[in-house]
C-alpha cells in the first residue's frame, strides 16, 4: 500500500496535473462502474456517472443545489446523523425536517409520509454505520409524492439493498472520502453519483466556479473539486476496497455469532441488506459501565453522535425538544461502537469478544444472591 501511494504521489509530481485531469476522471469512472445497474427507464440511463468533490458535506450541499433546493424549502432527514447532513441542508437556506429512525438506526419509512408537505423538496435518508435504510419502502413513498431522494451514503460505499447498490435508489447519492470512512483519502474528499446527465453537468459546473470553459461563468459556483492528488491516492486504495469490506463483514459475522445470547442488543441484519459495517453498534442500558470495563481491558470503543442533531445548540432555532424522536434518543443513550476496522487481527477481535463476555459474566455473578 505504502509503495503504491508513493508511486501515485510521484506520478502527480512528475505530471504536474494538480487540478481535475486524468486521475480524477479515472477515479470517477471506477466509482461509476460500481454503481451501474443496467436499468433503463425514462429517468435512468442504465449507466451511472460520478463527480468527485471536495468532501462529503459539499457532496450533499451541491447535490441539493443541483436539484434546486433553496430558501423556504423543506428537506426531510433523520436526527441521528453526523451534523454535516443537516448543515448541508441549512447551507441551502432550506429547513431540515426530522423523522425518527427504526430499530436499525435508519429512517423509519412508517414515519415518512406524515413528514412530507407541499414544501418538501428532497428526502435525505442516511445509511448509518454502513447499513442501508429500507430503500424499497422509502422510494415507494417518495415516488408517490413526487419528491426526489438524495442518499447520504457517506458511511456506506459498496453497501446494497435488495441487490442494488446504495446511492442508485435516489436521484443522487453522496459519499464522503474522509480518512475515517470505508474508502478514505489522505485528507478530505467526496463524490456524488447519479444517472441523469443534466445533474452531472450541473455538479461539474457547481464544483468548479460555474465555469463552462476557461472564460465563461455560466452560474455562480463553488471551489469544491476533489484534488487530483487525492484522486490518484484513492485510485490506489480503491484496489483494496472489496477486500477491506469483506474483512469488515467477516468481523461483524464473528461478533454476531460470538456475542449472541448475552444481554446485549446486537444489530439484526435484514434479508435485503448487504451492510459494509463502517460501525458495528451494540446497545445496552449500562453502556457507560461496559465502555469503561472494555477500556480497562485495552478495547477502544466509541459512541458516534451521543447528542442527536435536533438537541444540538446549533439546532435550537428549529424548535425541537427532548422527547421528539424517542427512538433515536433512546439509541443515543444505549449505543456503543465496537472496533470493526479491516486491519484488526483475529486476535484483536477475540480480545473484544472475551472482554465483553467477561463483563456480562462478572455482572451476572454480582447480581446472583449471596450464599
Ligand atoms: C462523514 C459524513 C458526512 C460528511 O462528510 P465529510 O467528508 O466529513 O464532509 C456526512 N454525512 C455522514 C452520515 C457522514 O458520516
Amino acid at each position: 500500500m505504502g509503495d503504491g501511494l508513493l508511486n501515485a504521489l510521484q506520478t502527480i509530481i512528475d505530471g504536474g496535473q494538480l487540478i481535475l485531469g486524468r486521475e480524477l476522471e479515472r477515479f470517477e469512472e471506477r466509482i461509476a462502474a460500481r454503481h451501474a445497474t443496467g436499468e433503463i427507464t425514462p429517468e435512468r440511463t442504465g449507466t451511472a456517472w460520478a463527480v468527485g468533490v471536495s468532501n462529503g458535506t459539499d457532496a450533499l450541499a451541491l447535490a441539493l443545489e443541483a436539484l434546486g433546493v433553496g430558501p423556504g424549502d423543506e428537506v426531510v432527514t433523520v436526527p441521528n446523523t453526523f451534523v454535516a447532513t443537516v448543515a448541508a441542508i441549512v447551507r441551502r437556506g432550506a429547513v431540515p425536517v426530522f423523522v425518527d429512525v427504526d430499530e436499525h438506526q435508519v429512517l423509519d419509512p412508517a414515519r415518512l409520509r406524515v413528514a412530507l408537505t407541499r414544501r418538501t423538496k428532497a428526502i435525505v435518508p442516511v445509511h448509518l454505520n454502513g447499513r442501508p435504510a429500507d430503500m424499497t419502502a422509502i422510494m415507494a413513498i417518495a415516488d408517490a409524492a413526487g419528491v426526489p431522494v438524495v442518499e447520504d451514503a457517506a458511511q456506506a460505499i459498496d453497501a446494497s439493498w435488495a441487490g442494488r447498490p446504495v446511492g442508485t435508489y435516489g436521484v443522487l447519492g453522496c459519499y464522503s472520502l474522509h480518512p475515517l470512512k470505508n474508502l478514505g483519502a489522505l485528507g478530505d474528499g467526496g463524490v456524488v453519483v447519479g444517472h441523469q446527465p443534466s445533474h452531472r453537468d450541473a455538479l461539474r459546473l457547481l464544483r468548479n466556479h460555474g465555469l463552462r470553459d476557461r472564460d465563461t461563468c455560466e452560474r455562480w459556483g463553488h471551489n469544491a473539486r476533489l484534488d487530483a492528488l487525492q484522486a490518484a491516492l484513492l485510485n490506489v486504495k480503491l484496489d483494496r476496497l472489496t477486500e477491506w469490506t469483506a474483512r469488515r463483514r467477516s468481523i461483524a459475522d464473528t461478533y454476531l455469532a460470538e456475542l449472541a445470547g448475552l444481554s446485549l442488543q446486537l444489530p439484526v441484519p435484514r434479508a435485503a441488506e448487504r451492510a459494509v459495517w463502517s460501525g458495528f453498534v451494540v446497545q445496552t442500558d449500562d453502556r457507560d459501565a461496559l465502555r469503561s470495563v472494555l477500556a480497562a481491558a485495552g478495547v477502544e470503543t466509541l459512541v458516534y453522535y451521543p447528542v442527536p442533531v435536533h438537541l444540538q445548540p446549533a439546532a435550537a432555532r428549529l424548535g425541537y425538544s427532548r422527547g421528539d424522536f424517542p427512538v433515536a434518543e433512546r439509541q443515543a443513550r444505549r449505543m456503543l461502537s465496537l472496533p470493526v476496522h479491516p486491519h484488526l487481527s483475529n486476535r484483536d477481535v477475540a480480545q473484544v469478544v472475551d472482554a465483553i463476555r467477561g463483563y456480562f459474566h462478572d455482572r451476572a455473578h454480582r447480581e446472583e444472591p449471596e450464599g
